[in-house]
């Protein structure tokens, strides 16, 4: 099983694909952990990368897809991943299924997790008190939700048009988004929870 978790900056995506992946049994893979590890450990990549996220823009298509390509072929994800904050392009989304049918393989299913714009914002100003993460400023938070709206909006009818989107209401509890998703995806007849096999 290959998913992909689309949603605006905030809408709740990180949370989901924790849940998610620990339910299905998938790797989380997760571009925006990775590259913030590698600004952490002072990587040639992570010092490239520390002032485009630090501005709230994109890391290159090629980078990110480079980084994708190797974390996949890790032996956890040979059962299925689930991508979390990846593809934020139409041109990652390519990218991503080049490399997945010289695998043999497709994205099964695209959960676009959909929360009002107002909400998103409360929720990164939250996350800023918490977690203190260089990127959710309000200047950045901003221009990370235009990005969103301009790069990454796009590919919810690029999905939609392969017949993999589920559109999902993002607001409410933490276990009712949750919930909201596993029936979507009963619905596609791709839910295998670890407990029933
Ligand atoms: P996230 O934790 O997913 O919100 O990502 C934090 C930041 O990392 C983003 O604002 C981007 O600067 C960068 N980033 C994460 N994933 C990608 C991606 N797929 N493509 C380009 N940049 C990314």
């Amino acid at each position: 099983m290959i998913a992909v978790l689309l949603g605006a900056p905030g809408s709740g995506k990180g949370t989901q694909a924790m849940r998610l992946s620990s339910r299905l049994g998938l790797a989380h893979v997760a571009t925006g952990d990775m590259l913030r590890r590698a600004v952490a450990d002072g990587t040639e990549l992570g010092r490239k990368a520390k002032a485009i996220m630090e501005s709230g823009g994109l890391v290159s298509d090629d980078v990110v897809l480079g980084l994708i390509r190797e974390r996949t072929s890790e032996k956890d994800c040979a059962s299925g991943f689930l991508l979390d904050g990846f593809p934020r392009t139409v041109g990652q989304a390519e990218g991503l299924d080049r490399m997945l049918s010289d695998r043999r393989l497709a994205v099964d299913v695209a959960v676009n997790l959909e929360v009002n714009e107002d909400r998103v914002v409360e929720r990164m100003l939250k996350r800023a008190q918490i977690e203190g993460r260089a990127d959710d400023s309000p200047e950045t938070i901003r221009q990370r939700i235009r990005v969103y709206r301009e790069k990454t909006a796009p590919l919810a009818a690029w999905y939609a048009g392969r017949g993999l989107l589920s559109n999902i209401d993002g607001e409410g509890s933490i276990e009712a988004v949750g919930e909201r998703i596993e029936e979507s995806l009963r619905d596609r007849g791709v839910w295998a929870p670890v407990e029933a096999r």
